[in-house]
């Protein structure tokens, strides 16, 4: 810069000036700098701190952070929770079990749909009147009429053909096979009338106590010989759930179901129950107790 035509003291003046603006800036640069050194130190405590901590809840917990420890412990009570659930449950199962077979349905069959109210030897459905049907033959509740139908169509369309020995049967022609097995049971060894009439209730219901009585139930026969037995209950066996039929009576349910054995019996339940039902393993009277809630 030209100072000639300036004053001494203008000179002065402006070199002053250029000093304070020198040192100012001197004197910023510093803080700026202190400042980042700072801040940078504090970031590397700050993560230096953390790793420390991590390393701690190593060393504590083995393998784990305290987070997951947290974690684990959560679960372990929810396990011993399920546990103790579990336990809870298997007692309760054991006494249903001792419950079912004398179970009472009467309050499940009131609100029911007809085709899953249980009739057995504790339950009856006396005044129950179906509308009826006949289908190859015989009177059945008209709520099958159609799947039945289908099935034995089915069947034919594969050469396996379907009989019915039984469908509905009234009150007084329960009474009579009924009378007739305790007979039979009479004649074949037993001891006494009470003895007979325990025999035969595991053959043949009571009247009002059987499902023929609401005709939700058949009993299949095969048109000829043994051999035709087999391959016509083979078939059914497959095919009768898409029918809505199950096989209602095995000797492994007899102590809920109190009947024994009847391989061609079949009680309709309706396609999806039926298959529901198949696919659960267990007695009709044990479905209903396990889905409908009544417990
Ligand atoms: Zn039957």
């Amino acid at each position: 810069m030209n100072y000639k035509h300036l004053r001494n003291e203008d000179i002065r003046k402006i070199e002053n000036f250029r000093n304070f603006k020198t040192q100012t800036k001197k004197i910023i640069s510093f803080f700026v700098c202190v400042f980042s050194i700072v801040l940078f130190a504090l970031v590397g405590f700050f993560y230096f701190y953390n790793y420390i901590d991590y390393d701690k809840n190593i060393k504590t917990t083995g393998t784990k952070t305290a987070i997951e420890e947290k974690y684990d412990n959560t679960e372990n009570k929810n396990l011993n929770h399920l546990e103790e659930n579990q336990e809870e449950q298997k007692i309760i199962e054991s006494k249903k079990k001792d419950e079912i077979n004398s179970y009472d349905f009467k309050n499940w069959n009131e609100k029911a749909p007809e085709e899953l109210k249980i009739i057995n030897h504790f339950n009856s459905l006396e005044d129950f009147e179906p509308k009826l049907k006949i289908v190859a033959g015989k009177k059945i509740n008209a709520l099958m009429a159609k799947d039945l139908e289908n099935m034995i169509e089915s069947a034919r369309k594969q050469d396996i053909k379907i009989c019915i020995s039984s469908g509905y049967r009234t009150y007084e022609e329960q009474k009579k096979i009924y009378e007739s097995a305790v007979f039979q049971e009479l004649i074949h060894g037993a001891e006494n009338q009470e003895e007979a009439e325990k025999k035969a209730l595991f053959k043949n219901a009571k009247p009002a106590h059987s499902e023929h009585n609401i005709g939700l139930a058949v009993d299949f026969e095969p048109p000829e010989n043994n051999e035709t037995k087999e391959t016509m209950l083979a078939w059914i066996l497959k095919h009768a759930e898409e029918f809505g039929f199950i096989q209602r009576y095995k000797d492994k349910w007899a102590n809920i179901t109190h009947t024994n054995d009847k391989p061609l019996h079949f009680r309709y339940v309706g396609i999806k129950n039926a298959q529901k039902i198949n696919k659960f393993g267990k007695s009709l009277e044990e479905y209903v107790i396990k889905n409908q809630n009544l417990y």
